[in-house]
């Protein structure tokens, strides 16, 4: 049982928090509702969100940070998200489709590839048929090919999630696929997300905008924590301002944050952080000119290496608001996700013709057709990769960063994929609030330890 944080703290601590994503916002939510503390957010950019965030271009058209749909089993989301002055959500049913070898299947496509010609789908049902089933620390390569078979990893599994994670599948765990991977069993409604969320107006970041609203001038935009002095107790932002603290809820990517540490980390925590493995990802926007195709699902994913996305997803398809004027029989959006190898920086040559080329391929898109609206981004730390070996790195990390009196938490901070969702981000913001105002634990950080426990 952790110890409560509190009790080694002064009567009424500084807790910053960094980082206005849904993290931060959780944790600042929590904070601004008591009087036990002093607190701080702090967010580098001019927007909150992070992740999370949106953006409107200036034709109209709504882009999110990636495709971004909200679900929970925590009814405390959706209390977060919606209450009083927060944001209106429109409940929607999933359509989601996989494009392989020229054919539409509905996802997931472990229990729908029946449905490709005869010629596709026997050699995948026979694989399936004599797939020996998964044995405990399997790598992730290794219990795709035992769940599924040896054809349906060679068609789906393997290449989408090398396109995907950037980083070779036998280096990586298969501990966080219960909540994550479908099973074979031909359940079309698999998944949390098979109803999901997504806000009237706005796109995925309304939400996150106005939860910001809610913490005043609690907020700062625009200031970049640059170091962390743990001896003195105090952060260094970009602009020469030096400000203290007590506690300090980080939600920066945790190898960044070890980078920042003031004294600097023993080398075995640095070599533990360097071991950690993420790509990065390119999103690109395409806002086209005409109505949407009767195949374009609300999101589509590309396991084929002839494609330069993983996902498109179309932004219609969570709301008209995400068009200019709301015309959907005026105008329709693609939003491509682009996975590249971890510090990646500049942008590939030809990216954005790429994607439109794999839009004509797929369908989507004519040829000679122009956008009349380009959106790029590149997230520089998408997805916190499972490897093998993480759970003793991270477990490390966290023990010296929490002796220090840091709390790296949400999907970057906390560095574990399996709670690594918005949900996920926005409950271990307010659950490291309340480890720091004395509560024992972290319900869902020390639920999820428990189960890593037994693995490790
Ligand atoms: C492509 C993609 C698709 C996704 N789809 C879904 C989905 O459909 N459903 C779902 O639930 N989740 C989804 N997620 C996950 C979701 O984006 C995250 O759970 C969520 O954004 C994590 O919130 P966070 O606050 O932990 O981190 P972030 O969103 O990363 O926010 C961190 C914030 O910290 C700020 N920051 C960083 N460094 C500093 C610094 N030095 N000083 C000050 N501020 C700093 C950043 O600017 C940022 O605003 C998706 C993620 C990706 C990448």
């Amino acid at each position: 049982m952790n110890r409560p944080y509190a009790s080694r703290q002064p009567k009424r601590p500084r807790i910053v928090v960094i980082g206005a994503g849904p993290t931060g916002l959780a944790a600042g939510l929590a904070l601004a509702g008591q009087s036990q503390a002093d607190w701080l957010v702090l967010e580098a950019s001019a927007r909150v969100g992070g992740l999370s965030g949106s953006l409107r271009d200036e034709r109209g058209f709504v882009w999110d940070m990636g495709g971004h749909v909200f679900f929970s089993s925590w009814p405390g989301f959706m209390a977060l998200l919606s209450g009083p002055g927060r944001a209106t959500m429109v409940e929607r049913r999933r359509r989601a489709k996989v494009f392989y070898s020229g054919h539409w299947v509905d996802f997931p496509f472990q229990s729908h590839f029946q449905t490709l010609p005869p010629a596709l789908a026997a050699p995948l049902a026979q694989g399936l048929a004599q797939a020996p089933g998964a044995t405990p620390g399997q790598s992730f390569a290794a219990w795709c090919a035992a769940v599924y078979g040896r054809p349906l990893a060679e068609a789906f599994f393997w290449p989408f999630n090398a396109k995907l994670w950037q980083t070779p599948l036998e280096g990586m765990s298969s501990l966080w696929v219960d909540r994550r991977v479908a099973p074979a069993d031909g359940r079309a409604d698999w998944g949390p997300n098979n109803h999901y969320f997504y806000p009237a107006q706005g796109g995925a970041g309304r939400p996150f905008v106005a939860m910001a609203r809610a913490l005043g001038d609690g907020l700062r935009l625009k200031a970049a924590v640059e170091a962390i002095d743990a001896g003195a107790r105090t952060i260094h932002l970009a602009d020469g301002q030096r400000l203290a603290w007590d506690g300090l809820i980080s939600t920066m990517p945790l190898p960044r944050l070890l980078a920042m540490l003031r004294p600097a980390p023993p080398a075995r925590a640095l070599a533990a952080a360097a071991r950690l493995k993420h790509n990065a990802m390119w999103l690109v926007g395409l806002g086209l000119a005409g109505p949407m195709p009767a195949e374009a699902a609300a999101w589509m994913y590309f396991p084929e290496p002839e494609f330069i996305f993983s996902r498109l997803t179309n932004m219609a398809a969570h709301g008209p608001a995400n068009l200019p004027g709301a015309d959907a029989r005026r105008w329709r959006a693609y939003l491509a996700e682009v996975p590249a190898p971890g510090g990646s920086a500049d942008q590939p040559a030809g990216l954005v013709q790429a994607v439109r080329e794999g839009l004509i391929r797929a369908g989507l898109a004519q040829p000679g057709e122009r956008p009349v609206s380009v959106f790029t981004r590149l997230l520089p730390v998408a997805y916190p990769a499972p490897t093998l070996g993480r759970e003793d790195d991270l477990r490390l990390l966290h023990d010296f960063l929490e002796g220090l009196g840091v709390f790296s938490r949400g999907r970057l901070g906390g560095w574990l994929y399996e709670i690594g969702n918005m949900d996920h981000a926005a409950r271990m913001g307010q659950e490291a609030v309340g480890r720091l105002l004395g509560a024992a634990g972290e319900p869902l950080w020390d639920e999820q330890w428990a189960l890593l426990k037994q693995s490790m």
